[in-house]
């Protein structure tokens, strides 16, 4: 079995140490030595995001530069159709082939709200879940998540390398109290986030007036 690879996506709207922070620890954690961040286009759940698909793609970008292992993989800007996490799985199950281990990375508020998600239940079919912890969000005690998880969460974190698909993982990584909401918030009053937010993707807002109105 090849070593596993992690997908994380988002609307990186903008993208910030919430994402880049979870993502380098998980792959810490795990002992995953490749990451791929997927910018959503069109997300189906949520208002279109503020800025254009290419301008979070370029500041995902210029935030994993000097990320070793983590990539930017602009798969879901090809599709002009609604962003369905599963046809991306599907779409690289395709291109890295059966026996790939793939696991697709979210935040616990993301989790809590997968049954929303088109197909949701076929997504184990394609990756492993990996479920990080997010401050402000609470794990699912009872529903069709909470039974999901019943059935298919593991402690187990061989499994992540040893198949590859099918489980889901609950991961305690220290929590960041970040969001991209807040972030656009502070960026609209004119502040410039620094401990939240990479000087690189700041510059690229600030030279095109991200945010600002
Ligand atoms: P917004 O505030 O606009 O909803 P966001 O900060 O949640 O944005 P997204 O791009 O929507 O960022 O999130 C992409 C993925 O990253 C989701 O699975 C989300 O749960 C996860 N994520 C975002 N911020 C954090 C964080 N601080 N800690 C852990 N996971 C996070």
């Amino acid at each position: 079995m090849k070593p596993p690879i992690a997908l994380f996506g988002g609307t990186f709207d903008p993208i910030h140490y919430g994402h880049l922070f979870s993502i380098k620890a998980l792959m810490a954690e795990l002992a995953i030595t490749e990451a791929r961040l997927l910018p959503c286009h069109k997300p189906p759940h949520r208002q279109g995001p503020l800025v254009s698909s290419q301008q979070r793609l370029a500041m995902a970008l210029l935030a994993v530069k000097d990320m070793p292992g983590v990539i930017v993989d602009d798969r879901e800007l090809a599709r002009d159709s609604l962003s369905y996490t599963i046809e991306t799985l599907i779409d690289v199950r395709n291109e890295l082939g059966p026996n790939q281990p793939l696991c697709w990375v979210m935040g616990l508020d993301a989790f809590a709200k997968l049954d929303s998600w088109h197909r949701w239940q076929e997504l184990l079919d394609y990756a492993h879940l990996l479920v990080m912890a997010r401050p402000g969000a609470e794990w699912p005690k009872a529903g069709p998540v909470a039974d999901f998880f019943q059935r298919h969460g593991t402690d187990d974190r061989q499994i992540i390398a040893a198949e590859p698909a099918g489980s889901i993982l609950a991961l305690n990584l220290t929590p960041f109290p970040i969001s991209a909401t807040a972030i656009r918030k502070q960026l609209l009053r004119g502040e410039r986030p620094r401990q939240w937010v990479p000087e690189t993707v700041l510059n690229f807002i600030d030279q095109f007036q991200l945010y600002r109105q």
